[in-house]
């Protein structure tokens, strides 16, 4: 799977998120031994288990909420976190940052799943949340980040992340138009990552497809 995977998304120029969540670190080097630098978590504490025992030439990213208390645990190897969904959240990581001398790169999630239990900023606070966010100094805004409703509609699917397209042009037009970093659009997992290619995006965050 991780071959034909890996060349249809190169195909199209689309970042693999291998989400190692759950899976044990043999089933992760082998991954690793195949090729795959970029691995995502849910939970701090899972992935910094894992982080100590695997290659340190792996790129972490953080896919799943998170709680302020617990940012610190991700410095200094965190390469990117996808789930910024407060202003108070990218607080705490800048304080982080700037505490270790270096710049985090973050995806802002945006809500646009029917599921009340998905978090995001929904369009609007994320437009009035832009000020105080571009102040971090200490954070990069590299783009957006969104889960499509898990539904075997392809029309919601496809509604929601053309939706989410729409934001991160929105986005880009308004406040990062000189801004070569802002740049990602991670949306897309096992169930509907062809949809959100369809759709634009950038990077895709798969699991269970990838190791079952
Ligand atoms: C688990 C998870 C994924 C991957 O889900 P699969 O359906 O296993 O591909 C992607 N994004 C987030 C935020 C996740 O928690």
């Amino acid at each position: 799977m991780y071959k034909q995977l890996t060349e249809e998304l190169e195909l199209n120029k689309v970042q693999l998120v291998a989400v190692s969540k759950t899976q044990p670190i043999s089933k992760i080097k082998a991954m690793y031994d195949q090729g795959q630098r970029v691995f995502g978590e849910n939970r701090v504490q899972e992935l910094k288990e894992k982080q100590a025992l695997l290659p340190s030439d792996i790129q972490w990213h953080m896919i799943g909420q998170l709680q302020k208390n617990k940012v610190k645990h991700l410095f200094p190897y965190i390469t990117l976190i996808h789930s910024v969904d407060s202003v108070s959240l990218a607080k705490v990581i800048n304080q982080q940052a700037v505490k270790h001398d270096m710049i985090v790169k973050v995806l802002l999630q945006v809500k646009i799943a029917l599921e009340e239990s998905k978090s995001g900023f929904s369009i609007d606070d994320l437009e009035s949340a832009l000020p105080e966010l571009t102040k971090f100094n200490a954070i990069r805004i590299c783009g957006v980040m969104g889960m499509g409703t898990f539904t075997s509609d392809n029309d919601i699917t496809r509604h929601e992340f053309a939706d989410l397209k729409k934001s991160y042009k929105l986005l880009k037009d308004k406040y990062f138009s000189d801004n070569a970093y802002f740049s990602e659009l991670s949306m897309g997992m096992s169930g509907d990552y062809k949809l959100a290619i369809e759709a634009g995006s950038t990077m895709v965050r798969i699991g269970s497809l990838l190791f079952s």
